[in-house]
């Protein structure tokens, strides 16, 4: 019985395996060459034409054009793994897509899938319970420990170049925002670091500023540029006429009534003025537009405004001088003032503002352009995070291959406890993770297998901390060497490595609602290969 329309297509079984593999294998196989310090970058150009150049995970499979299910569900895992650790969504990526191939190897030696996913689910959660083990403990106050985990993350990365003076800032500015709680824990609000770009200068220029930093002009030449303690107004409401109902014709048949209705409206604009004075306002931060005669008036005040501030500059501001944002001037008391000083920088034309208890620190980036200066920020954005984590959770891993070659040591220990077929999928998973330090080998132009029998061999002896120097090709301590790692990220790595692997190695019915192998490659018909088709955008940006 047919029940199926005609236009759709089914896949089953062993086909609807190899057709999901082939896609997750293909998506991680894109982002591999970026792994670790030696790794290459990538150049996206989108639908219009812009281009991104990155060697950042998640950013690459984010912009690729990707119209593949499969390949879809293991974009999420870059995407689950950026969110929850902020780092290590390419090692994240290439796990999963090493375990999903090794899954294939067992399943054509007629192991069944639950098997294997039985296998692989016991294999993840005890490698997690061995990272907590290996993890070092560190002191969340430990500058140094901190910036090594900085420049881990920023290795390989447009950071890098700059990365002695980008690590400092970086930890500057979650120490600025870091607030230990009565139980000694340490609590980060990366929330108040807020991130703000120029170019122009050299990323060795970067700051960390206390406070906030506005890109913007007063609004008028006389306006002071700048008010030590300051009352400062946050107004998300125009200083301009109210415009009078769109269907109402104001009809003017002589110049005094022309006078008149000019009139009217430079005595609503001084009275919007007038309630900014009266509520002791110095300074304003207008988020919409203010009237030319408004800013004369505001002048005349000595007041400095600055309009048209971006939404989120007002928002981080609140963070910085406290008070509310005012909607609406009718309202206005001298409660909602935000207090704080704000300076002029000429040279850069920014305005900085710090509060009294600043409640937030900026961090302004440089760089000599702006492909430049977006691949610092994603750089940036990934060092603060797995700085913050660091400091709220305390442990730490040596990188460079060394806990994943010690996690597949101990994993081969255990997988001798284990009975069955799973046994085989414990020992599928512990080849996987060996997986990371043959690709660092492998983008830093060694020989990977050579690599991995000294890491072996290394491990076997005794030396956990053993992974790779990409830049000598040696074994060494890499914990020493200062490659250090948020034990977090390694962990969330291995979860969602492991659920993307197994939700692909459930299915064994593909039903489509039309050609899978979609966008035009019909010249392939229907084989599950084909399917790959689908992501053909990908080969375009590749
Ligand atoms: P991800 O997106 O997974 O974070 P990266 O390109 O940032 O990918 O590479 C991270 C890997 O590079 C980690 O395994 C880390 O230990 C390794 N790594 C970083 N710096 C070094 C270094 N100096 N020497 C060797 N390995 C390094
Ligand atoms: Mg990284």
């Amino acid at each position: 019985m047919i029940i199926l329309g005609e236009d759709s297509q089914r896949v089953k079984d062993r086909d609807a395996q190899e057709f999901n593999i082939s896609a997750a294998k293909a998506v991680a196989e894109a982002v591999r060459s970026t792994l670790g310090p030696k790794g290459m970058d990538k150049m996206l150009v989108d639908s219009m034409g812009d281009v991104t150049i990155t060697n950042d995970g998640v950013t690459i499979l984010k912009e690729m054009d990707i119209d593949n299910p499969t390949a879809e569900m293991i974009i999420e895992v870059a995407e689950t793994q950026e969110d929850e650790a902020g780092d290590g969504t390419t090692t994240a990526v290439a796990i999963a897509g090493e375990l999903l191939k090794n899954a294939e190897d067992l399943i054509e030696q007629d192991i069944h899938p639950t098997a294997v996913i039985k296998g692989y689910n016991m294999a993840s959660e005890y490698a997690r319970d061995q990272v907590d083990e290996i993890a070092e403990r560190v002191d969340p106050d430990d500058e140094a420990i901190l910036k090594k985990v900085a420049e881990t993350s920023m290795t390989g990365k447009g950071a890098e170049l700059n990365k002695d003076v980008l690590s400092d800032l970086v930890v500057g500015a979650v120490q600025g925002v870091t607030v230990e709680a009565d139980d000694g824990s340490h609590v980060v609000d990366l929330e108040n670091v807020n991130i703000e770009t120029q170019t122009g200068r050299t990323a060795g220029d970067s700051e960390l500023l206390n406070g906030a930093v506005v890109d913007k002009d007063p609004v008028h030449d006389d306006m002071p540029k700048s008010a030590e303690d300051a009352n400062i107004l946050l107004l998300n409401e125009a200083i301009e006429v109210e415009e009078t109902n769109a269907d109402t014709n104001v009809s003017i048949d002589s110049p005094d009534q022309l006078q008149q209705f000019l009139d009217q409206e430079e005595e609503q604009l001084k009275a919007k003025v007038q309630k900014i004075v009266d509520s002791g306002a110095d300074v304003v931060f207008c988020q919409k537009g203010i009237d030319d005669l408004a800013q004369h008036y505001l002048a005349k005040e000595g007041i400095l405004a600055v309009r048209r501030t971006k939404k989120s500059d007002i928002k981080f501001l609140q963070n910085v001088v406290g008070g509310t944002v005012v909607s609406d001037l009718d309202s206005i008391s001298a409660d909602d003032l935000g207090f704080g000083t704000v300076s002029r920088d000429d040279a850069d034309d920014l305005f900085y503002v710090e509060g009294e208890d600043a409640h937030g620190v900026t961090l302004l980036l440089r760089g000599s352009t702006d492909h430049v200066v977006d691949e610092l920020e994603r750089g940036i954005t990934d060092a603060l995070d797995v700085v913050a984590q660091t400091v709220s959770d305390g442990r730490v891993l040596a990188g460079g291959g060394a806990i994943e070659v010690e996690l597949a040591s101990r994993l081969r220990d255990y997988a001798d406890s284990v009975s069955g077929r799973e046994q085989l999928a414990v020992e599928a998973f512990a080849d996987s993770l060996e997986l990371v330090p043959r690709v660092l080998a492998e983008n830093a132009g060694l020989d990977s297998i050579d690599t991995l029998v000294d890491l072996r061999a290394a491990h076997e002896d005794g030396h956990a901390r053993a992974g790779l120097n990409v830049f000598t090709g040696e074994v060494e301590d890499t914990f020493e060497a200062g490659v250090v790692e948020p034990a977090h990220a390694k962990e969330q790595a291995l979860s969602s490595a492991t659920e993307a692997a197994n939700l692909v190695l459930k299915i064994d019915d593909i039903i489509a609602a039309g050609d899978l192998s979609t966008e035009g490659d019909g010249d392939e018909g229907g084989a599950p290969a084909g399917g790959m088709g689908g992501m053909g955008g990908m080969g375009g940006a590749m």
